[in-house]
């Protein structure tokens, strides 16, 4: 496939301004393209850098119509848009990444199937419609497995872990309401993610292999380069996926490995991703840039080089209220702020990026810093 090939003070159609937007954004503008950004919220992250903002919810038709007509090519910035929709605006408009990903990606059904048809390696799950469905869950899975939502989840909204008898009345509470998928819960030794850019021509770019822990199913720190040896394991699998699902620009697949090492492969984001964020200081693309160049039609670099080790670190509300008042003495945290208007104590502000010699230190030391947090 060939893409269009944008010119300096071409624009960019973003669909979503939220924090990933706003960072598309910035990568956008210092490379000379224009912006423009649609979101439903006005106070949204990626507006004060936008240099035209549309206020709408995603599916607008004549919004979404007139960012097509204002930029010379589209993008997004998640998951959770209409695939007819955007099915429909890539018969009028430049949008390389197409609708496929979005369609199989955003419901965690046709995402697991898409993965078998790959051969990948996933944990064991049934789809979940009904009670009796539930019941079955209970006797093939065994407990415990976790029960989610097939669409519109994230930072583990829309889950359910199922340890035994007591939990399932929460879950029957989430079955009666969507049609979900049961997991079987593994018993993870490390969790693990591969940015990677596709562009032109299919030219592939891999990031280092991320290494990440959550803390109540959201991100909490990153770590690059991943103290694993499973880097080129992790590039196979998403090597097999990219034949399955046409793939331009940024994504992200997340992975599991188990008590034995064996890996498996968790989900994937068909975006920038949150545990890609330390490349923006640490390596000499970010993950942004990559797709900015991806989806302008220009080559893509063969290789990510990293420039230093990385620690990163998420800033939820309640990490902000515990640090920041000591941003002013660490020149050497990396802060990004997304100027998102409301502070919760688990939605994601922000984050920081250290760059160091010694990862294991590094990492001591920050998590001395989070000690306090609940
Ligand atoms: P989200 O879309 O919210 O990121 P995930 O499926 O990635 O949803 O789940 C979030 C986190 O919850 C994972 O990163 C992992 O820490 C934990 N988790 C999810 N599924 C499983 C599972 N089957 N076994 C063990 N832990 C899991
Ligand atoms: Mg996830």
């Amino acid at each position: 496939m060939n893409f269009n090939k944008l010119k300096f003070g071409d624009t960019i159609g973003i669909i979503g301004g939220g924090q990933l937007g706003k960072m598309m954004a910035q990568s956008a503008q210092k490379m000379g393209f224009k912006v423009i950004c649609l979101d439903p919220n006005p106070d949204s992250p990626c507006k004060p850098v936008a240099h035209e903002f549309i206020t709408a919810a995603y599916d607008d038709e004549k919004a979404l119509h007139e960012l097509g007509e204002k930029s010379d090519v589209i993008t997004y910035e998640f998951e959770n848009i209409s695939a007819e929709q955007l099915n429909r605006l890539t018969q009028q408009f430049n949008i390389p990444q197409g609708y496929q990903a979005i369609q199989l990606l955003q419901d965690r059904l046709t995402e697991k199937q898409t993965l078998e048809q790959a051969g990948s390696k996933i944990v064991p799950f049934l789809s979940i419609k009904s009670e009796k469905d539930l019941n079955d869950a209970i006797h093939t899975l065994g407990y415990p497995f976790i029960v989610k939502t097939r669409f519109g989840g994230y930072d583990g909204k829309g889950q359910v872990l199922v340890k035994d008898e007591t939990a399932l009345q929460e879950a029957r509470a989430l079955i009666t309401n969507q049609e979900c998928v049961a997991e079987q819960y593994l018993d993870i030794s490390l969790e693990v993610s591969l940015t990677v850019t596709i562009g032109n021509h299919k030219q592939i770019t891999y990031f280092p292999l991320q290494e990440n822990e959550h803390r109540n199913q959201i991100l909490f720190k990153t770590i690059v380069p991943a103290r694993t040896d499973k880097e080129q394991e992790a590039r196979n699998e998403v090597n097999k996926i990219i034949d399955q699902v046409h793939f331009v620009g940024t994504f992200t697949v997340e992975f599991f490995i188990d008590k034995s090492n064996h890996l498996y492969v968790n989900e994937i984001a068909p975006r920038p991703h949150n545990s890609g964020h330390y490349s923006i200081e640490a390596c000499d693309y970010s993950q942004f840039d990559t797709h900015i160049l991806a989806v302008t039609g220009q080559k893509l670099p063969e290789q990510i080089e990293i420039l230093k080790p990385a620690v990163m670190m998420n800033l939820l509300g309640r990490d902000l209220d515990l640090l920041e008042e000591q941003f002013s003495s660490h020149p050497e945290w990396h802060v990004h702020i997304y100027g998102k208007s409301e502070r919760k104590p688990d939605r994601k502000m922000g984050h920081m990026t250290i760059l160091t010699n010694d990862l294991n230190e590094t990492e001591k030391d920050m998590l001395k810093q989070f000690e306090g947090r609940e």
